[in-house]
């Protein structure tokens, strides 16, 4: 019942937000400000990493 309240996903963030979805699939205080952000870094690190050949990341 009450186990909606999440923390950001943007490390710089961290603010509480209450998730209202259905599925509960938000992951951002706000999908228009962090969660343009974050898709925005991982399109551009993924862009960057593409040339790797999928290897897998040394770090996470
Ligand atoms: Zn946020």
């Amino acid at each position: 019942m009450w186990g909606r309240l999440k923390a950001c996903d943007r490390d710089t963030c961290l603010w509480a937000y209450w998730d209202a979805s259905r599925n509960q699939a938000r992951r951002w205080c706000s999908m228009a400000g962090c969660g343009s952000v974050i898709k925005t870094r991982r399109a551009r690190r993924k862009a960057k990493d593409g040339d790797t050949g999928g290897h897998p990341s040394v770090r996470g």
